[in-house]
């Protein structure tokens, strides 16, 4: 899941892009109107979390331009506290709303109840449980299960193996997957992606009859159900 965080405030902004990030949200973030603006329309995101006041475009001007084309769920932050602001920001598109300061679990909720209400409408486009052969992985309970087994895995884990599970039959390069998973470009000597994948393997694979991630030299990674 990838979240858009548009919050000029420097400090604040990275305290949540990194407690988002350990919840296993991949975020990015954007510390003026016309970035967010800008990185918003290009898409890719599944939930937005927009401060209202902002230099250059407010808060409330952005999500005007942005509802014109976009429907991706907005949470915004505000810390005005007045009726009309709040009106106007459910009408002008926000999805929900969340006054400043706020707690960080309290923000993690909002977002969890906003993508569960996103998901709820395009149920058949992206299912929440995803299944191949006997492992399973329910996005909403945040469970992986593998012959009945709960598997425990991090956060970034669970991440790495949802890519897997969401595009299963094709192969995945390294630098396909730092992206989707890290948000990162990696250089090539990093081996990050290997070491990651060599521990999902360990917890997913190991124990169990049937391998289902497998390793294809020199040009990354698939999982599929092969005969043995
Ligand atoms: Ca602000």
């Amino acid at each position: 899941m990838k979240i858009l965080l548009i919050e000029d405030e420097v400090k604040l902004a990275e305290y949540l892009r990194k407690g988002l990030g350990e919840t296993g949200y991949v975020v990015d973030v954007a510390h003026s109107g016309v970035d967010g603006l800008h990185m918003a329309l290009q898409g890719g995101y599944d939930l937005l979390v927009l401060d209202a006041m902002l230099p250059g475009i407010d808060g409330f001007s952005l999500l005007t331009a942005f509802r014109k084309t976009k429907q991706t769920p907005v949470l915004m932050l505000t810390a005005r506290v007045s009726v009309e602001d709040r009106v106007l920001g459910l009408q002008t598109g926000a999805d929900d709303y969340l006054l400043k300061p706020f707690a960080f679990s309290e923000l993690t909720a909002r977002i969890q109840v906003l993508l569960r209400r996103a998901r709820g409408t395009q149920e058949t486009k992206d299912p929440t449980v995803l299944r191949l052969a006997d492992l399973e992985v329910d996005l909403m309970r945040r469970k992986a299960i593998r012959a009945g087994q709960r598997l425990d895995l991090t956060a970034k884990e669970f991440l790495l193996l949802t890519l897997f599970l969401r595009r299963h039959g094709e192969v995945l390069s390294r630098t396909e997957i730092a992206a989707q998973v890290w948000d990162m470009n990696f250089d090539s000597e990093t081996n990050v992606v290997e070491v990651a994948v060599r521990r999902l393997r360990s917890k997913i694979d190991d124990l169990f009859e049937k391998p289902l991630l497998h390793t294809i030299r020199g040009m990354g990674y698939v999982m599929e159900e092969r005969a043995q």
